[in-house]
């Protein structure tokens, strides 16, 4: 009897354990997960209401690399953005590369100019903790991007091109180019623009596109979990404390 119950539990902690593994196994976790990061640049503009109200048409929360000047110009945009919960990521405040690029100082001034125009446009409270250069990271110096480092932001370039900016693409070519460039990835990270009718035109679409395969939206930031799923990112990200550049 005593032996037969030894087995008769044996078995059942056999079985939790498989059952256990089972559950591992089929536990889809980050491998599986995949994520678009609608990006949109250089705003806020004089329509950036459409936009918004677009994105939340689509129920969809995006990230918008604001430059401060822009937001100096439309400050009340800047709120708008900020109010209905979307992500405001640093893309300088002068959007000047040669700028940038010539003074080692320059670039830490001007990300305290951004930080201090966006405070002033949504609340004293506003922070953030991601950054995107203009043109992208690719052409600046090394010492340039431990500055930005040093002020504890995050550089995000992208793995998805739209072209929106290009003059004499069609709505099509951006909805094209969009889905072409960041093919076969798990996470997408998707360049567009602000003050773009054509860009906003194929949103639907775009979202629809990459709902219907599965992906979720989110928005780019340094959080553990966001690492976490930016890992298997292709586009080139820099962490604060990253030493290879
Ligand atoms: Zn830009």
């Amino acid at each position: 009897m005593f032996k037969r119950l030894t087995a008769l539990l044996l078995l059942l902690c056999l079985t939790a354990g498989a059952a256990l593994c089972i559950a591992e196994a089929a536990d889809p976790g980050e491998t599986a997960r995949k994520v678009v990061y609608l990006t949109f640049d250089d705003g806020p503009k004089a329509d950036t209401p459409e936009l918004v109200a677009l994105l939340e048409e689509l129920d969809v929360k995006a990230t918008f690399f604001f430059v401060g000047l822009a937001a100096r110009a439309f400050p009340e945009n800047a709120k708008l953005v900020y109010d209905a919960g979307h992500k405001i990521g640093c893309h300088s405040h002068s959007h000047s590369p040669t700028l940038i690029k010539e003074d080692n100082g320059f670039v830490g001034r001007d990300i305290d100019r951004f930080m201090a125009e966006i405070r002033s446009c949504v609340g004293e409270e506003f922070t953030t903790d991601i950054y995107r250069f203009p043109g992208g990271s690719t052409s600046y110096r090394k010492r340039i991007k431990r500055a930005v480092q040093e002020k504890g932001l995050t550089c995000f370039d992208w793995n998805s091109l739209s072209g929106d900016t290009h003059p004499g693409v069609t709505a099509q070519d951006i909805y094209e180019s969009a889905i072409k460039t960041g093919a076969d990835e798990d996470v997408i990270i998707v360049l567009m623009h602000e003050q773009k009718a054509r860009t906003r035109q194929i949103l639907p679409d775009l979202v629809a596109y990459y709902r219907e395969r599965g992906y979720e939206f989110r928005t780019l930031s340094a959080d553990p979990e966001e690492r976490e799923i930016l890992a298997r990112c292709p586009a080139k990200i820099i962490y604060p404390e990253d030493e290879e550049l």
